[in-house]
């Protein structure tokens, strides 16, 4: 056949056919280049009869201009597609191009330049070229890269290669990686973890969709657990694609990786280099890349042969992707080992409510690791009613906590303080006046950063510096900051506890791999007596000295109430619990709250998570809320508020209507104004026997809007602002 259907990557367009010159091999998954208009773009050869597109007669087909040189996308990548595009009501080309997520590689093999040192000397030889030298024995690399190792200029770098001294190399921009080897370092497991990573190895082997619910308490070893599957699977001769919460957890899980492996992982992350993309993407689309540890997008990636999914600490809100295409990575993976037919391990001490059920319903196998590995013991866990065991005026810890720090520090041991809040502190106002600090693109306060000495948005990164007189009536030093953040809660420790070494650990201090890495050295050499984190420090780190975790404020979280608040609370504080007595020396975690009564803290305290989670059950099936209910978001936005209402109200007049699917709005969105858009929501609740993602599409297709108005659709949406 001569001709082919082609998903193009421009989501305003349907499929095109295009006439195949001859001599040019292509087939279904086959990356191309299409003629479109005077223009260029990429498409991607797809099944015609799974793609609905008018026949154009054979004479008016323009031809293809090329294949780029990268292996087809597989079938089941390309169901996986069409399954995502249908479930998150999205275009079939904003799925697609998350599939082909490095332009480089799709341009093929390719060379780069780096530099390395020829043994020869300068003419004439200065301090920096001698420490540039002395520096860069034994190193390869770029100048730029260069030049950040040696710690001097480009320009001194430049004037060596012009002097011979530094030579340059071709090299392949794809070299492969090294190989990770199944049996470098087995480690030797319990009989508890045996058993499950048996039962994991064997589906491996099997090589069937197969989804579990590796259940373990904080410690228990799930990443041991789930690394012999890894092996068997690299045995196998297939790939393995783990998908981690937070770049700032990888650090640690790779030194593990590496312990048993003998090698590193390929690394899939939003701020991984162009080059490393490139090598990344191309490795795993021939299989050299064996095991790649990614954020959620690594879903996407083309793998040649998979053999294993795993995603760690699965409940994590951070797997749900709030723009562009809004999915939810723990659930797309099971969908990815569906049609790849591989196992698929969802590990978690605290599953999300919808994954316990679907175990409970039989189709996940939930397996548990109750015991925490080489007997360390569950911490303590104890509240502290903040209405009976006040802090001090103007502070925010109770004497019993800062008591337990001290403990800590007498013993030389560490202490970690949660509190989900960046910065110093959430509001600013003006003691003169009362005006509040907001942000002018969002309906929110600014956040008072104070080792920045700015105010910024949290939302859509506004910053501004912290003015030294009110913005408003002009009066000097007045600013008054509101409640607390991390930095504030770092201050008090500092100034009750002078003694204590305080580290502030946030996305705004560990934002690389590489600052993440130092703060975990600090910690484990103990350079650090007290950490005061955000939900960052909440998962994933192992530190044996650390024995007490302190709830700055447990009611956080249960503020705002949206359907998740009481989980997420519970999952956060158990989390954030776990992190405490992993060693040797028993741990103790102290809960401050106004509601030791509420049920989630009730719970906590009781360490009764069986309690917790049928409560917040029956609560959902009341509910109707997932998994025994759907909800969906619509929310229709624009920079001019008046057309983001009247858009929204026109959406409203031609809603379906649906037996068992009540569609509450529009009404603006409680961020009504955010990154500059004013915004309206429709909320769907349906009974799961609605087709909601038909009805979504049919209505929205009724109705067009003008340029400047974007609908979003977010389907068991995360996120209620
Ligand atoms: P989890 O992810 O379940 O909270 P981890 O996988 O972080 O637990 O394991 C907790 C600690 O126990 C880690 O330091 C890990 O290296 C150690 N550990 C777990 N299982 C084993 C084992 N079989 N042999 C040696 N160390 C283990
Ligand atoms: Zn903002």
């Amino acid at each position: 056949m001569n001709r082919v259907r082609c998903l193009v990557l421009n989501a305003a367009l349907g499929p095109l056919d295009y006439r195949v010159p001859d001599g040019m091999d292509i087939g279904p998954g086959s990356v191309v280049e299409c003629p479109l208009g005077p223009r260029t773009v990429i498409g991607i050869v797809w099944e015609a009869e799974r793609l609905p597109g008018t026949d154009v007669p054979v004479e008016k087909l323009r031809n293809l201009r090329g294949v780029l040189p990268v292996p087809p996308l597989s079938a089941p990548l390309r169901r996986l597609i069409e399954w995502a595009a249908d479930y998150y009501v999205a275009s079939l080309a904003s799925v697609a191009r998350m599939a082909l997520s490095s332009g480089g590689a799709l341009k093929g093999p390719a060379t780069m330049t780096e530099y390395r040192l020829t043994g020869g000397l300068p003419e004439r030889m200065t301090p920096q070229r001698h420490a540039a030298i002395e520096a860069l024995e034994g190193e390869q690399a770029n100048i730029r890269e260069l030049s950040g190792i040696a710690g001097v200029s480009e320009g001194v770098l430049r004037g060596l290669v012009n002097q011979g001294v530094l030579e340059p190399v071709e090299v392949d921009c794809d070299r492969p990686y090294d190989a990770a080897r199944p049996d470098f370092a087995e480690i030797a497991l319990n009989a508890e973890q045996r058993e499950a990573s048996d039962i994991f190895a064997a589906a491996v082997r099997k090589a069937e969709f197969a989804p579990f619910l590796l259940d373990g308490v904080t410690g228990s070893g799930k990443t041991e657990t789930y690394f012999e599957p890894i092996a068997e699977a690299l045995r196998m001769g297939w790939q393995v694609l783990v998908l981690l919460p937070e770049i700032a957890l990888t650090e640690n899980f790779l030194h593990r990786f590496e312990e048993r492996f003998g090698a590193a992982p390929v690394l899939w992350h939003s701020s991984l280099k162009s080059t490393e993309r490139r090598r990344a993407y191309r490795a795993v689309s021939e299989g050299t890349g064996q095991v790649v540890v990614g954020a959620r997008s690594a879903l996407f990636l083309p793998f040649a042969k998979l053999g294993l999914i795993v995603v760690d600490e699965a409940h994590e809100t951070s797997f749900k992707q709030e723009d562009g295409v809004r999915y939810n990575a723990r659930d797309v993976a099971v969908m990815r080992g569906h049609f790849e037919k591989v196992p698929v391990v969802l590990a978690s001490a605290t599953p999300a409510l919808e994954s316990l059920q679907m175990a409970e319903s039989g189709i996940y196998r939930k397996i548990d690791l109750p015991s925490r590995f080489g007997g360390a013991e569950l911490p303590a866990i104890d509240t502290i009613d903040l209405t009976q065991e006040k802090p001090p005026h103007g502070m925010w810890l109770a004497q019993r906590l800062v008591d337990g720090i001290e403990d800590r520090l007498e013993r030389g041991e560490q202490s970690l303080l949660f509190l989900n809040r960046r910065g110093y502190a959430p509001l600013t106002l003006c003691r003169n006046c009362g005006f509040r600090y907001q942000c002018p693109n969002c309906s929110a306060w600014l956040v008072e950063h104070r080792f920045t000495r700015r105010l910024a948005c949290h939302h859509c990164g506004h910053e501004a510096p912290a003015p030294q007189a009110c913005t408003e009536c002009g009066e000097p030093d007045c600013l008054v900051a509101c409640g607390p953040g991390v930095e504030r809660i770092a201050d008090e420790v500092a100034e009750r506890l002078p003694q204590a070494r305080v580290f502030v650990a946030t996305s705004d201090t560990l934002n690389s791999p590489g600052r993440a890495a130092e703060f975990i050295a600090a910690v484990e050499a103990c350079e650090v007596d007290v950490i005061v984190g955000t939900q960052l420090v909440t998962k994933g780190f192992h530190f044996p000295d650390l024995t007490l975790v302190g709830v700055v404020d447990a009611d956080l979280g249960l503020e705002g109430g949206d359907l998740r608040a009481g989980e997420r609370t519970y999952q956060q504080v158990a989390q954030v619990a776990g992190r405490a007595g992993r060693g040797s020396k028993p741990g103790e975690v102290l809960i401050q709250t106004r509601h030791p009564e509420a049920p989630v803290i009730a719970a906590l305290a009781a360490g009764d998570r069986d309690a917790f989670y049928s409560a917040e059950t029956e609560m959902r099936r009341e509910a109707g809320a997932p998994p025994f209910g759907r909800w969906a978001a619509i929310t229709v936005s624009s920079e001019d508020d008046a057309e983001a209402r009247e858009a929204a109200n026109r959406l409203g007049a031609f809603r379906p209507q649906v037996e068992d699917c009540l569609i509450l709005g529009p009404a603006p969105a409680p961020m009504a104004l955010l990154r500059g858009r004013y915004r309206y929501r429709f909320l769907i609740n349906a009974r799961r026997s609605v087709q909601l993602q038909d009805e979504i599409r049919r209505w929205l297709a009724q109705v067009d809007h003008p340029p400047g108005v974007r609908v979003a659709v977010d389907i068991d949406p995360y996120s209620f602002v």
